[in-house]
């Protein structure tokens, strides 16, 4: 297999990414902003919408690290709540609605959404955790240490699974994909968000000088860590495009699969649908 350009073993490609996200979980969520100038959070924003997440809901993030996406679906399914809310007091003020609004009286009485967050690396998660401490988060969030190819859980437990920018470092894709499937209950979403091909010639161009000739000064000067980011770049490179996503998706037992580019396709938004 390949651990960016460099050819190793499976084991050895396993132990080098845990040693990367190892090296680089303190200046994680730095970097993350440093190098997409902001915009990684407009990609997860956008996963969010598309997953548009109803109070109740129960996801796994897999390879969630820091808890970006954690976050973000809590406060998600919050305003969704708050929302209805408003709905059923707004209903209970109309006359009309009175008999209605009697059956919801505490404003659609959703059950607690949960989200985990599985990932292999002790130290990103131990960021996450802090993260999560600073915004006094302390419900419907866990945090678990887990491999996407042997997910510590049941079969059918989750309503949502998500993997962003987690799966081109798994060393199997196909079995962490099967993985996915098993966890999901039957109706459940898979998505995933992940680096891809470029459409435009032009922002290519521009999209290489930028990946390899500025990512890992950015990382040499912010984390002290050229290598590192050297990988990130290269993997990103030999991860499979959009269509063949989508098959490897396909073969893997998902239904209504589909994908959409964001930023001209610098990420593939994929998604599909257990049944
Ligand atoms: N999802 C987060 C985000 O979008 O900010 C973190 C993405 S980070 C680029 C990739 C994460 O994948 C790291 O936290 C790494 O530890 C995790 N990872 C790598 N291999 C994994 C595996 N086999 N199972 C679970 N997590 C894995």
């Amino acid at each position: 297999t390949h651990f960016g350009f460099e050819t190793v073993s499976e084991t050895e490609k396993a132990s080098k990414v845990y040693q990367v996200f190892e090296n680089v979980a303190q200046k994680y969520d730095v970097m993350n902003d440093a190098m997409s100038l902001g915009i990684h959070r407009l990609w997860k924003d956008a996963l969010l919408h598309v997953m548009h997440p109803q109070p109740g809901a129960r996801l796994l993030d897999v390879a969630g690290g820091t808890g970006d996406i954690a976050f973000r679906f809590l406060e998600y399914v919050r305003s969704q709540q708050e929302r209805q809310q408003r709905r059923a007091v707004s209903f209970q003020q109309t006359p009309s609605w009175r008999d209605v609004s009697d059956r919801y009286p505490d404003g659609g009485g959703a059950p607690e959404s949960a989200v985990v967050v599985c990932d292999i690396n002790k130290e990103m998660l131990k960021v996450g955790r802090q993260r999560a401490d600073s915004r006094g988060v302390t419900t419907g969030l866990s945090w678990v240490v887990g491999d996407a190819e042997e997910l510590p859980f049941n079969d059918d437990q989750f309503d949502l699974y998500t993997i962003a920018f987690g799966i081109r470092n798994v060393t199997h894709i196909d079995q962490a994909l099967k993985e996915a499937l098993r966890v999901l209950k039957p109706g459940g979403r898979f998505q995933c968000l992940e680096f891809s091909k470029v459409t435009n010639p032009v922002l290519e161009r521009l999209y290489d000088v930028y990946s390899f000739q500025v990512i890992p000064v950015l990382g040499e000067v912010i984390a002290g860590d050229w290598k590192s980011y050297q990988y990130l770049v290269e993997s990103i490179r030999k991860f499979p495009d959009q269509e063949e996503f989508q098959g490897l998706m396909e073969d893997s037992g998902f239904f209504c699969v589909q994908y959409f580019n964001l930023t001209g396709g610098v990420v593939a938004l994929h998604s599909g649908f257990k049944l």
